[in-house]
């Protein structure tokens, strides 16, 4: 076998540069069918060169150097239909530039959440294109082995990210594998009758024992409808999104109606009031903010509800936890507008809220997902949908997996009063 590996040619040139390593190489043996009629062709049959091109192909890097194939490919005439054909390899990709094997690693390489199709094909010394197809063949054949099972604990998501083509974002969902710490789906679209699709879709969905979501109600409705019997959870990073959300609103029309001066100072403490105040640094950050919050009484009102719904979150149990949120409840004034309004959608979503204190849930693994897939989305720069579900699916890293030690979902029974217990 020669230094390149390829059984079907021979090496006659080899020219080496700085940049790269050229080898001319020629095929062994003449073709046993003819690629224009399908005949195949006995083996001593005689076939006349009509003529010869030169096809040059990218390969895999050879020691760290770039390696350029230069073809001899021959065509034939055909003793059957009589046409001209052209000899195929089973070791170059048909219709491309590259060697099969180089189509197979950028396939690979190329799924990853962490390249684009620019490096890539940068890196390798190809088109763009070449690189796109690759990862068009790796994820048909990825899809087509795919089994979609329903896991234990299903996570939903809402992400809005930008499409190509599109001058909005858009929004889609995402599903989780809460415990794999892996997105098993991306679904551009967020209504609840694509949530009831793809929960369908899943093998064993029946069996989904818990789902964790946001406020929001479209999903809710779609695990009721399609798995009545898993709890729903509202994990803490969505509550506190949805109040930073609250929050931001109210600081954004102060400051659209403040003076010029006024508006900065506003626009200047918009990280620091989503923070976590313990985060913040004491003598700058947190001067900063009260000082501004100082001058604002609606705006500190919200902000010291959110920070005190926060507070909530530390309790070890959901017996303290509900202790905590009565506490909190009776700190909301009146004109609190912002803290009313979160006390009105928590005591709606009580039961989904509270849930959280069953499953002792890492608060990690939600927020670095979502950090995972905005990078996919920041290095792909415009990916369209299909490309950004398969790099989602396939190439994403491991988010932080949720440690769902020791959970204790359960129902009580109406008329003894037990506790059945769900999960183990
Ligand atoms: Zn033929």
């Amino acid at each position: 076998m020669n230094v390149l590996e390829l059984e079907e040619f021979n090496i006659i040139k080899e020219f080496r540069s700085e940049q790269y390593n050229k080898y001319v190489v020629e095929p062994i043996d003449k073709p046993t069918f003819c690629s224009k009629c399908g005949s195949i062709f006995k083996e001593n049959a005689k076939l006349k060169v009509h003529d010869v091109r030169t096809r040059k192909v990218a390969d895999q890097d050879i020691r760290g150097m770039k390696v350029i194939i230069e073809i001899k490919q021959r065509r034939f005439y055909c003793p059957e239909c009589g046409d001209t054909f052209t000899e195929i390899f089973k070791s170059i990709a048909p219709d491309d530039r590259i060697t099969v094997r180089l189509r197979d690693c950028l396939g690979k390489e190329s799924i990853k959440g962490n390249t684009s199709f620019a490096s890539l094909a940068d890196q390798y010394g190809v088109s763009e294109s070449t690189v796109k197809r690759s990862f068009e063949i790796h994820v048909a054949k990825l899809d087509a082995q795919r089994v979609l099972v329903a896991p234990r604990i299903l996570g939903i998501d809402e992400i809005y990210v930008h499409i190509k083509g599109e001058h909005r974002k858009q929004p889609c969902a995402v599903f989780t594998d809460v415990e794999k710490g892996k997105p098993i789906e991306f679904v551009r679209g967020i209504t609840k009758e694509l949530v009831v699709q793809k929960i369908k879709e899943m093998k064993g969905y029946e069996n989904i024992e818990v789902v964790t979501m946001d406020m929001a109600s479209a999903y809710r409705n779609a695990v009721e409808e399609t798995i009545p019997k898993a709890f729903c959870v509202i994990d803490r990073f969505h509550v506190m999104q949805k109040f930073n959300m609250k929050v931001d609103v109210l600081r954004a029309s102060i400051q659209s109606k403040a003076s010029e001066g006024a508006r900065k100072e506003l626009f200047r403490v918009k990280y620091a009031i989503r923070s976590n105040r313990e985060n913040l640094n004491k003598n700058e950050q947190i001067q900063q903010l009260d000082g501004v919050l100082e001058k604002y009484p609606s705006l500190k009102e919200a902000y010291w509800a959110k920070e005190g719904l926060k507070d909530v979150y530390n309790a070890k149990t959901k017996y303290d936890a509900y202790q905590l949120y009565y506490q909190w409840e009776t700190s909301i004034s009146k004109g609190n507008k912002v803290g009313k309004e979160m006390q009105k959608l928590v005591n709606k979503l009580k039961k989904e809220v509270f849930a959280y204190f069953d499953g002792h849930w890492t608060n990690a693994y939600t927020e670095s997902f979502n950090n995972v897939i905005r990078r996919i989305v920041r290095l792909g720069n415009g990916y369209s949908y299909d490309t950004l579900r398969a790099k989602v699916i396939f190439g994403s890293d491991k988010a932080e997996p949720l440690k769902a030690k020791n959970m204790q979902f359960y129902e009580v029974d109406a008329i003894t009063g037990k506790r059945i217990f769900v999960t183990d």
